[in-house]
């Protein structure tokens, strides 16, 4: 074998680079340096039992023979998924180009402002589309973003409203039970109801109507809208955007809230997602939005410039106060999405959804001439056809003829139409209802109600009219592109976020048809490579966690959380000891820790930590004796969210479980254990993981993620499960997660390719890597800026945290400025506050090269010595490259300059920069100003004119 081994590819520092780091490190060596760092007694005696590395060659090849037990069938199944075309504009140059794909999520606003205006886009197009005026910038699916309305539904509705949730009987099945499964921890009722003869008796503060219906079925919902607010109740109506295009929307009947998937705008199926979710509403509601609002503000010109609104509101920082779990969400499918309408326009967009009701009129018409009734005489896209016990015959004859249509029950098929369908589609479901030569003469009979024809217009906004032909929609891609830093410009060195290589051979198989155009519903028979590969990957992440058995469903770690959380209930249930509430979370955790277990009906116990960091053993004993009786888990982050692997770690298990509590470890910060220890073996008994941390799925600007959820034997049986799937999950199971089966399964063959070229060996090494370039790190930076907490020999785990708040108190100088002039130096800020305030943590990974740690590093100590000169008064302290960083060229390119520094300090205060400049597109951007005047649409021209 000639091909270099992958491990080389993905680990930036050669071996003898790695020694040369470790001797800086003060160790002799890699080995040793992790020897003294990783605590003996959680280090693992049993190296990873996996198969042995494939190169990318080889990983490839055998990704091709799974991808060759997935049959490529034409959907016509329905059911929220269908069928679309990705234009290849928007295929190549948004989800196959690493500009957009390894993006981070935008808190750093300046050098985010691409995906922030492809994001606003999304918002205004969502907006626009439903008739609300708000929209966030995506939800995880359909539905999901269902059960985040009931819960904001329970929390707006008028006092006395009571606990009960309608939802109508031609809602999305797996809707249904997304919902249950969040609804019984909240104590919320949920009562399903065909209420298309009105509304059945009895309070509720919410109700929920598909709009067109499951079945297909397009109703009149303004009386039904009207009579729930009569009785006090919310509106959500879950409604398909390209139906919109044709009908009154959902704000126009008095809707409070609408929700629904964006997967059809140009997102492939990938057996179920990841595609994006939308949520918009009323004005009055819109603080109380879940997920992240993408909003207008000024920067430090007064020109526009975007950010994500609210921030603070940005739910899960919250905490136990917080209304919703949700952090990662969908980034990079909300940009396709919203570039699918950007490319096709409102014309564009009618135009399509016009061609798929001609085609379910036509398909209408030949089942009429053939005697077949159809359900519903108004539809957009979807109709039911009855035929008494025929129904498995002619969904098999159709399979047989390459088209998979809904098997509703013995007596009726489903079948709906989308963009791709053609009228040799139509024919052929024709020929499987029985059609032959004679039957000819197709009807087009419009089928959507005059009343309910949509009468306004949608997408005014000019970003949706001015990039028709593919040159200019390829130069507003690039243009977008270009003014954010993803990692295919710099290492993005985010403590708790693990920014690390997500290399081409794990990316290339996501768009392969196989994977990409699997209908989550379809026969199981035909995606065999699929349920190999999930197969394979779970228990490979099993084998590295040491736990019992893996789920992939959650699309995020919040939604990992959630599972694991509701395993704990399901397990204290099942031995009579429902009462078990309270979960103890240290005051160091992230914030969709606690937002999570009060989403599974927890009571969170905070427990203190103590000035190194660790968590306070003291307090943790006393939360433990004083709610001893009703204990149900712990939730710590191992290694911490310090980044420090606790030595009591243990002890802390065992104190947890002689309490009767079970023990939940946040795996976000895996990457430090892989292959050096399992979770499962030193005392936890269920975590999440994030796929889009540890296992390479690129971060998209804030999503897609996975977040599987990993259990011991005990837990197994409380694992999510999916009504229309027995394979997804034990009989026994807390109830669909995701609105899919296995969640954003499209995306697991790179979790899996990661995995197969790494082997055991390599996996280890990536993990020694990590520490080493954290220590690395840390130790050059030692002596400039203090590494707030280290563990055993003064060292830390995968990532460090470096300490701003002396240099604030002496010079004014903030962390936040700092971070600000890194952009300058063309760098990626660390992560910004967390987990304490007026601090940066830093995560370099095992991926970044040496010369790039060093090109950190350097800005780093050069910032030092700017800091030096402001501490000095060589800098005014209000007027310096830090306060005004970052710097646009227009505002150094001037014919006045007046302030205390150079144009050449501000623009190259290293050398390299000369040869390569990131320009940040804004300058600094003011938060408070943009959440005192919200705005979340797109900002007319105007507001551009200088
Ligand atoms: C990223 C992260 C999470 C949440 O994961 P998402 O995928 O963003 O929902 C939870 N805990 C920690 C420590 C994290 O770093």
């Amino acid at each position: 074998m000639t091909e270099v081994p992958f491990a080389a590819r993905h680990i930036g520092p050669s071996p003898a680079e790695r020694a040369a780091m470790a001797e800086t490190a003060g160790y002799d060596g890699v080995g040793a340096l992790v020897d003294a760092a990783v605590p003996a007694r959680i280090r693992t005696d049993r190296p990873l039992d996996l198969p042995p590395a494939l190169s990318e060659v080889e990983a490839l090849a055998r990704l091709r023979e799974l991808a060759a037990g997935n049959q490529v069938l034409t959907s016509m199944i329905g059911l929220g998924y269908h069928g679309t075309i990705t234009p290849g504009v928007i295929l190549r140059n948004v989800l196959e180009n690493p500009g957009w794909y390894t993006a981070y999520t935008p808190y750093q606003p300046e050098i985010s402002q691409g995906r922030l205006e492809a994001l606003l886009n999304f918002q205004t197009m969502v907006s626009d589309l439903t008739g609300l005026p708000v929209a966030n910038a995506s939800l995880l699916d359909e539905g999901t973003a269902a059960a985040e309305a009931m819960t904001l539904a329970h929390r707006v509705a008028p006092r006395g409203s009571g606990d009960t949730f309608l939802i109508d009987a031609d809602v999305l099945p797996q809707t249904v039970e997304v919902i249950r499964t969040r609804a019984v921890p909240l104590g919320i009722e949920v009562v399903v109801a065909d209420t298309s003869g009105g509304l059945p008796e009895g309070d509720f503060f919410g109700v929920l109507l598909q709009y067109p219906g499951a079945s297909g079925a397009v109703r009149d919902l303004s009386e039904l809208t009207e009579a729930a607010h009569g009785r006090g109740a919310q509106v959500v109506v879950a409604a398909d955007l390209l139906a919109l295009t044709l009908l009154r929307p959902p704000g126009e009947f008095g809707a409070d809230i609408a929700v629904g998937t964006t997967q059809r705008f140009g997102v492939p199926y990938g057996f179920g997602g990841p595609h994006a979710g939308y949520m918009s509403v009323r004005d009055g509601i819109q603080r109380q939005l879940p997920g992240r609002l993408v909003g207008v503000s000024l920067d430090a010109d007064g020109g526009p410039a975007y950010r994500l609104a609210l921030q603070t509101r940005e739910q899960h920082i919250r905490r136990e106060k917080a209304t919703s779990n949700i952090c990662t969400a969908q980034v990079l499918l909300a940009v396709m999405a919203s570039m699918y309408a950007v490319y096709h326009g409102p014309e564009g967009l009618t135009a399509i959804a016009e061609r798929v009701h001609e085609r379910a009129t036509l398909l209408r018409g030949g089942l009429g001439a053939l005697g077949v009734e159809v359900v519903h005489d108004d539809f957009f896209d979807t109709v039911v056809a009855r035929v008494p016990g025929r129904a498995h015959e002619i969904v098999r004859a159709a399979a047989e003829d390459g088209v998979n249509l809904r098997l509703v029950d013995d007596d009726h098929v489903g079948i709906s139409c989308d963009e791709t369908t053609t009228e040799d589609h139509v024919a052929t479901v024709l020929g499987a209802f029985g059609r032959t030569e004679e039957h000819t003469g197709l009807t087009r009979l419009e089928a959507i109600p005059r009343g309910l024809r949509r009468e306004s217009e949608f997408l005014t906004h000019p970003v949706f009219h001015a990039h028709r032909s593919e040159t200019a929609m390829l130069r507003y891609l690039r243009r977008l592109q270009d003014k954010d830093i993803a990692l295919d410009r710099s290492m993005i060195p985010l403590g708790s976020c693990t920014m690390k290589l997500n290399a081409t051979a794990e990316m290339e198989p996501i768009t392969w048809p196989e994977f990409a155009q699997i209908h989550p519903f379809a026969p199981l028979e035909q995606a065999r490579g699929y349920v190999e590969l999930i197969g394979e990957l779970e228990s490979w992440l099993a084998e590295i966690t040491g736990y019992a058995k893996v789920s992939v469903q959650p699309n995020a770690g919040s939604q990992g959380e959630l599972a694991g959380l509701l395993a704990v209930h399901g397990y204290h249930a099942a031995r009579g000891e429902s009462h078990r509430n309270v979960c103890l979370i240290p005051s160091s955790a992230h914030g969709t820790n606690a937002a999570s277990a009060v989403m599974a009906g927890m009571r969170v116990v905070v427990v203190k930590s103590t000035e190194s960091g660790d968590i306070d053993l003291d307090d943790l004993h006393a939360k433990i004796d004083k709610h001893r009786d009703d204990l149900a888990a712990i939730m710590v982050t191992y290694p911490s969210t310090h980044g420090i692997y606790e030595e009591t770690i243990t002890e802390v298990c065992e104190s947890v479980h002689a309490a009767g509590g079970q023990v939940y470890v946040d795996g976000a910060n895996l990457n430090a254990l892989v292959g050096l220890a399992r979770l499962g073996e030193f005392g936890a008994d269920v975590s999440h993981l994030n796929l889009h941390k540890t296992f390479c799925i690129p971060h998209g600007g804030g999503g897609p993620g996975v977040g599987p959820v990993g259990v011991r034997e005990h837990l197994v049986p409380f694992l999510p499960n999916h009504p229309l799937r027995a394979e997804a999950g034990p009989e026994t199971g807390s109830g669909p997660i995701s609105a899919a089966p296995w969640g954003s399964a499209g995306i697991l063959p790179i979790s899996w390719a990661y995995i197969a070229m790494m082997g055991a060996d390599g996996l280890r090494e990536a993990t020694e890597a990590a520490v080493l370039a954290a220590n690395y790190v840390a130790k050059r930076l030692d002596g400039h800026y203090p590494v707030l907490f280290t563990g055993r020999g003064g060292l830390v785990a995968h990532e460090c945290i470096i300490d701003i708040r002396k240099i604030t108190k002496e010079t004014k100088v903030t962390a936040e400025d700092v971070a600000k002039r890194l952009i300058d130096y063309g760098l990626h800020a660390p992560t910004l506050a967390f987990p304490v305030a007026g601090t940066l943590m830093i995560e370099p990974t095992e991926s970044e090269d040496r010369a790039e740690l060093d090109r950190f590093c350097d800005a780093m100590i050069e910032i030092r010595r700017e800091i030096e000169r402001v501490a000095a008064g060589e800098y005014d302290a209000d007027d310096n490259p830090l306060k005004n960083a970052p710097h646009t060229a227009a505002s150094l390119l001037t014919t006045e300059w007046k302030h205390s520094y150079t144009r050449e300090e501000a623009a190259y205060p290293v050398p390299s920069l000369r040869e390569n400049k990131y320009w940040s597109p804004v300058r600094r951007i003011d938060q408070a100003y943009g959440d005192r005047n919200l705005v979340c649409a797109c900002p007319p021209p105007e507001a551009f004119e200088s």
